[in-house]
């Protein structure tokens, strides 16, 4: 069986002759005899031009790119990866609103602005006096409210994180989903309490301490004493659920240094 092109042996993709000579008077001159398709020899009259204003256009547009990469790493999105991580021995950056794996950062509370609200443990003196006070409340009640951990410097966070971290086999990423990494703590501001129940010390640090009645009480009772739970359930900094983490929230510095905190609490899911 033969094919229908079988009787010609020149290409069918060429263009007649009759369609060459509409491209053009130079393919005309170049001859209906060529093998070279006559579209690629002919050119435009209007090259050159088209030419330079290709270049131009791409110089410009060249030039925007570059102009937009640079203000993205200067203060864009992209800025972060320009710096270096900020917690050394953590393989994580800052997210764009500032958070590393989801804490926010934190300043050290200077040493000498601190008072006890435990043998050992201090928070700030308008904190540690809001916490003795619905201590007292409670102890009312019947519930026995009991300080677990209070300030910690930036220093104590970093053995807290990678040497605890190390002892119980975790890496730092899944460290950190238990515990903030040094320098994005609540508890170097002195402004935040780890909360146990005395009645129930198997609940310490668990969440577990939703079910006792120090946490009832708390749910009913902290807000009047300006106490409120940094981690609840589902929160938007995506910091695991932290029943027992309380932070002082009664006075105009820790309110600023919380306000990132509550920027995020207020966002809809
Ligand atoms: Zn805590």
């Amino acid at each position: 069986m033969s094919s229908p092109a079988s009787g010609r042996k020149s290409r069918p993709s060429l263009p007649s002759p009759a369609s060459a000579s509409r491209r053009g008077s130079s393919a005309v001159r170049a001859g209906a005899g060529s093998d070279i398709p006559l579209a690629r020899r002919s050119r435009p009259v209007s090259a050159p031009q088209a030419n330079w204003a290709v270049r131009l256009r791409s110089t410009l547009l060249g030039g925007l790119l570059v102009g937009l990469l640079g203000v993205g790493l200067a203060t864009g999105p992209l800025r972060p990866w320009l710096t270096p991580a900020p917690v050394a021995g953590l393989n994580a950056r800052l997210s764009s609103d500032g958070r590393l794996l989801g804490h926010l950062p934190y300043p050290e509370a200077p040493a000498s602005s601190l008072a006890l609200v435990a043998p050992e443990l201090q928070l700030r003196p308008e904190a540690a006096k809001s916490f003795l006070a619905m201590q007292r409340a409670a102890a009312a009640n019947g519930v026995d409210l009991t300080v677990i951990s209070a300030f910690r410097s930036i220093e104590l966070q970093r053995h807290l994180f990678f040497d605890v971290g190390a002892e119980r086999n975790q890496s730092p990423q899944s460290r950190a989903k238990v515990s903030a990494p040094p320098g994005f703590s609540e508890h170097s501001t002195g402004y935040a309490v780890d909360v146990g129940d005395g009645h129930r010390p198997e609940t310490n640090l668990s969440t577990s301490f939703e079910t006792s009645p120090a946490f009832a009480w708390l749910e009913a009772n902290a807000a009047r004493y300006h106490f409120q739970l940094s981690f609840p359930k589902h929160n938007h900094q995506g910091v695991s659920y932290e029943p027992w983490h309380w932070r002082y929230v009664g006075s105009t510095e820790a309110l600023q240094q919380f306000e990132p905190a509550h920027r995020l609490a207020r966002q809809l899911p």
